[in-house]
């Protein structure tokens, strides 16, 4: 008889700070797919189309190919959104309810003998605290004792409940991340090693009360390298099944919030305890590590006009830290185009934003039309102000997950206004627009560091530039917190927080309303705030 393994994705990125809810529309219309359309989407198709061919399912799949005699893939449902607000209440609860009824269905038609369960790890709801462990513990009570492995981005945020529920998990070990099929595989093995009595996963965690720190927190450039490097080793010197560092997305109203490490071995509790133990120290040693400087947009535009030999044989890219929209941004910040219309005249400029109203307006327009309106900030008015502007359409599309998407020609601004997610991260959001990168003098990017290697090609110099949005690194400052928090406050020590929130000691963590309403320009109070 062959061990029946199911599987299932429910994943989106939350901003807390965004005030764009995610709906139930925003999943199907990205991604959402169930039982042998599943199936077939991470067999022979494409598995979250018009974003990813094989990902962590497709890990999976591969995973249970190697024991195709001994083990039978169970396809529930996937569902995938774009990085936005918190899901809405309904949103998650009907997730939720087809999860659940899907793997109580396949249980009842012949008992399952474990779940890999794929989750981002950073996703909120609406009201809900922690939504992902109560996904996780609502696949437990389905499955019994019966194996269930969870992975996550490596975004995500570790719990005591969700670590409590499963049995593994397991995280991306690449950022910009590019692991995921081989994490969803790692998963799969873990799963069906423990489902066939082959392995006994022990796991051991730490959190840190950090949510920023490490740099470019890229895993192949100091100061992260040195701590993924280590990772590696213990994976393959067998110190571990897995072993992963969570540098958790900031923008998370958990309020135990923060890094964590986690790892897996084969029934050793005392070598997964020391080498999560380890791992917490080498995160908690690159804390003071700051992201690269940011610009104000004016000299970011003076600095693109002086590099003339870098236009010359590329582009000069700009990424938007404050409107990040691979990080929950809502796209439709016009401080920066406002700077570019302003400041930028004689530089041919590429500029993403998302603004489903101006895309009514213009779409039944013809091209060639010369239109005057108002783009920008209807999504979020309280962060920007719309931006009068009088240019002419010159291409209309209707993109998968872009939904539909104007280019506006604006002096010389070409701005692709869309109806969707402005998810400018990669040379093709221009591109597949007649935009091609390497005419530009500058390119903007709503993404914070995975557009390096996607713009390797055309990018001859990288700025980064802050105005005030919902993914500046300090607005998370405002963010209520069970403590201290690095860098925001003076954190002498991760221990004792850590084991509180692993249950280990007593809470004895400063709660005061003073400690938990922190607001937008209030200077740190400790010495620690050198971060961004
Ligand atoms: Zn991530």
């Amino acid at each position: 008889m062959t061990a029946r393994i199911a599987f299932a994705r429910i994943a989106q990125e939350t901003n807390a700070l965004s005030p764009i809810p995610t709906t139930l529309h925003d999943f199907e219309a990205s991604h959402y797919l169930e039982g042998d359309e599943l199936m077939t989407a991470v067999t022979r198709g494409r598995e979250v189309a018009g974003m990813f061919r094989r990902v962590e399912l497709a890990g999976f799949i591969a995973a249970a190919s190697e024991r195709r005699a001994e083990v039978e893939p169970v396809p529930i449902l996937s569902a995938w959104a774009p990085p936005c607000g918190p899901l809405s209440r309904d949103c998650f609860e009907a997730l939720e309810s087809r999860l659940l009824d899907g793997l109580r269905r396949a249980h009842r038609e012949s008992p399952l003998a474990g779940m890999y369960l794929c989750l981002h790890g950073a996703m909120g709801a609406s009201g809900i605290r922690d939504p992902e462990s109560r996904l996780v513990r609502g696949v437990r009570d389905v499955l019994g004792g019966a194996p269930l492995i969870v992975s996550h981005d490596l975004h995500g945020n570790l719990t005591r409940a969700r670590v409590e529920a499963a049995d593994a998990i397991v995280t991306y070990q690449t950022n910009p991340h590019r692991d995921h099929a081989r994490i969803g595989q790692k998963a799969g093995r873990i799963a069906i090693g423990a489902a066939l009595g082959e392995l006994r996963p022990t796991m051991a965690w730490r959190s840190l009360p950090m949510i920023l720190g490490g740099g470019t927190t890229i895993d192949f450039l100091a100061p992260m390298r040195a701590v993924f490097h280590r990772i590696a080793r213990a994976e393959r010197r067998g110190e571990a099944l897995a072993a992963s560092v969570l540098m958790a997305h900031p923008w998370n109203s958990d309020p135990e919030l923060g890094w964590s490490t986690v790892t897996v071995t084969d029934g050793d509790r005392g070598a997964a305890e020391h080498l999560a133990d380890e791992l917490a120290e080498l995160c908690w040693e690159r804390r003071h590590c700051a992201p690269p400087p940011f610009l104000g947009p004016s000299e970011a535009i003076s600095a693109a006009r002086g590099a003339w030999f870098a236009r010359r044989f590329g582009c000069v890219t700009i990424a938007d830290v404050s409107d990040v929209v691979t990080a929950g941004g809502p796209g439709d910040s016009t401080h920066l185009l406002r700077a570019l219309l302003g400041e930028a005249q004689g530089l041919l400029t590429y500029a993403a934003l998302r603004d489903p109203g101006a895309v009514g307006v213009l779409w039944p327009r013809v091209i060639g039309e010369r239109v005057s309106l108002a783009i920008g900030a209807t999504l979020d008015p309280t962060r920007s102000s719309p931006l009068p502007v009088t240019g002419e359409i010159i291409g209309k599309y209707d993109r998968h997950g872009f939904g539909k998407t104007v280019v506006f020609a604006v002096e010389h601004l070409r701005i692709v206004i869309t109806e969707g997610p402005a998810l400018a991260m990669r040379p093709a959001f221009y591109r597949d627009v007649g935009l091609a990168p390497w005419r530009a003098d500058i390119v903007v990017v709503k993404n914070f560091f995975p557009f390096l290697l996607y713009f390797l090609p055309y990018s001859r110099k990288t700025l980064f530039v802050r105005t005030q949005g919902v993914t500046d690194f300090d607005a998370a400052f405002t963010l209520a917190f069970d403590g201290p928090m690095h860098p925001r406050d003076r954190v002498e020590d991760w221990r004792s927080r850590d084991r509180i929130r692993r249950g280990l000691a007593e809470g004895s963590v400063e709660n005061g309303p003073g400690m938990l309403a922190h607001v937008a320009g209030d200077e740190p109070p400790g010495g620690d705030g050198d971060t961004n």
